[in-house]
Order: C-alpha cells, then structure tokens, then sequence
C-alpha cells in the first residue's frame, strides 16, 4: 500500500491513516486482525475526522463564517481534533466540560487555544449538564456553532467518506469483519455503513465496554447496561442520531481487565502505545475473527479502530497508584 506522504494543506493531514496487522490479536484469532492507526492523526485520535467534518459541513450549510466560534460540550478527543481544526481555519474554540475531569485535559485544551468553561458534573437530563451547556452557550454566542457530535451526522459521514473507503482500498477489497466500540456511534455506524456500501456481507459488530446499554440493545432490543468501565470516549446509553440505522450484525461485550491486556501486550510485543478502547476494540476484533474462522470461512481477514495514543492517559491507564485505586491490574513492568 502506498499513500500520500506530501500534502499542502495541514488539515489535509487528517485521515489517511495507515493500517497494521496486529501479530498477537492475529495469532489469538487464527485470522488476520488489522489496526486503523487513527492515532496517526494531527490530534492523537480518531475524532480529528467528525471535527473537520463537522466544521465543513456548517461552513457548507453557511452556518459558520470567517471569526466564527465552534463550541462543544466534550471532556476528550473530539474537543481536541474541533481546537485544531478551528485554528487553521481561523476560529475560535470554547469547550465546556465537567469540572472533574483530568488536569491533563484541560490543559491540552487550554494549550491548543480552546476557551474552556467549567461546570460541576450532573446528570444529563439536568439542564445545567455540559451538553446543554454548551448548546445554550452556542445559541447565546454571536457568530457560534454548536459542534452536536452525538446527533450531528456529518460525524459518521467522516467515516463513511474516508475511514471505510480507506480500509477498503487498503485492504484490496477484501475483507470479512469491521468492529468498534461506540461513544458517539459515529464510528462504528459510519463505517459500517461504508464497507456495507463495498460489500454487503461484510459483518459489522460492535463492541461494547461494560456499564454501556447498547450490546443489550443489539442483542435484544432493549437499552440496558451492566457493570462499569474506566474506557474514555466509549460506552452509550441511548440511540444518538449517529446510531440510527446503523447495520450492526452481532455484538460482543468486553471488559476492562480484558482490553487492559491487549493495551499490554501490544506495547510490550509490538512496540504500540494505545489508549484503553483501542484495547476494548482489539479485544472484540480477535472475538469476530474467531466467530468467522469457526464458521468456516477461509483468510479470514477482521479490521478495527485504534482510537487514540496511550500518551493522553500517563496518569491514569499507566499510573499504577490510579490503576490500584480502581481494582485494575497494573502492567507488570510498572508495578
Ligand atoms: N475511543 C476514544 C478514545 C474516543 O475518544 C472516542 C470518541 N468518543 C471513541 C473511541 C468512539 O468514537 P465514536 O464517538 O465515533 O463512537
């Protein structure tokens, strides 16, 4: 496979992520496991995608005009990928987040520029949670957009526009599984529904971590969680706009201690520093290409989403007082 390497536009920088065979995940499912390095991207993750996506599409509806402001309601990722993108577009970025969150991330939003505004954590069906928060702040800010990524599609139209095609050109077209974890579902709906697009009988599963309520949903139609996990960026509980008629064939539910090994043996085999729901989704590729090989099928061949860098989480998933405090183990070299 060859890419682009020379590009003249950084936000051109987004996406064309390269594609790795994973040789631990592939030898535990007895078919080839491939990883999306979304990592690769300017901002460190796979949401850098839904924000250019989202800031062109409210350029396009003419929603967004030169000095605008993008505002969002976000802790994480997607918060980083709208400040960077908004710079080189030339507009300003105000994120509002819960005020429990790691100093980490804010100050990465606060380096990249971000405006951030504070707010004590509460539920989401209180008007004063961060969503709405940052909805009612957008609508009272002159020239303002609000980011929406949950209900807003032009998230999964990232990844049907670019993820899936890229995978499927990467792969030469020959692929029998995708699964990923969902936060907003942008990812896994749009995926699904690009490499369904390709092919049809691809199959699509998604991967749920405990304490989300969409493996019961898929399973048997009814929102429900159990357990809990510390994953950031996953773990749904209702059916987001992005979710909506997304074509997911089976599901598996994977727990923390279960992802925490594969984020383990991917760094210390293959020399990758992953964040804990790319561990979740590697987890859930090697129980798909398990399914599809004891069906029967041959070269089998699975692909799944490595969200984003370990480096965002040194003081939690490789903090071995953070991981003691939570009951999880700790990786062997650090204890
Ligand atoms: N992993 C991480 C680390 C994330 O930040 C996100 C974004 N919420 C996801 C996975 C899930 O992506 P999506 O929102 O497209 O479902």
């Amino acid at each position: 496979m060859t890419m682009a390497l020379v590009q003249n536009n950084t936000l051109d920088l987004i996406g064309n992520t390269p594609l790795v065979l994973l040789k631990g995940p592939s030898e535990a499912a007895g078919c080839e496991i491939w990883g999306k390095c979304e990592f690769a991207n300017p901002g460190a993750s796979v949401k850098d995608r839904a924000a250019l996506w989202i800031i062109r599409d409210a350029e396009a509806r003419g929603e967004l005009k030169p000095g605008g402001t993008v505002v969002e309601g976000t802790a994480g990722n997607t918060g980083i990928g709208i400040a960077l993108v908004a710079n080189a577009r030339g507009y300003k970025t105000v994120i509002v987040m819960p005020d429990n969150q790691s100093k980490e991330k804010m100050d990465t939003l606060r380096a990249l520029g971000a405006e951030l505004v504070l707010v004590p954590p509460t539920k989401f069906a209180d008007p004063a949670h961060f969503v709405h928060t940052s909805r009612r702040l957008a609508e009272e800010t002159e020239g303002a957009v609000w980011a929406n990524q949950f209900d807003n599609v032009a998230n999964r139209k990232a990844h049907i526009e670019s993820t899936a095609p890229e995978i499927w050109q990467q792969l030469e077209g020959r692929i029998d599984g995708f699964t990923c974890a969902a936060g907003t579902g942008g990812t896994i709906a749009g995926v699904g529904l690009g490499l369904k697009a390709f092919d049809e009988n691809v199959r699509i599963a998604l991967t749920d971590p405990h304490g989300a309520a969409l493996y019961s949903y898929y399973a048997t139609g009814e929102l429900k969680s159990e357990g809990t996990s510390v994953a950031e960026g996953i773990g749904q509980g209702r059916i987001t706009a992005n979710l909506e008629g997304a074509p997911i064939d089976t599901q598996f539910r994977i727990s923390d201690e279960e992802g925490l090994e594969w984020v383990a043996r991917l760094l210390r085999e293959e020399g990758l520093c992953l964040g804990l729901s790319s561990g979740i989704n590697v987890a859930g590729a090697v129980e798909l290409g398990k399914q599809l090989v004891a069906e029967g099928r041959q070269d089998v061949r699975v692909a799944t989403i490595l969200c984003d860098t370990g480096f965002r989480y040194l003081s939690t998933l490789y903090n071995p007082e953070w991981l003691r405090a939570k009951s999880l183990p700790v990786f062997p070299w650090l204890a």
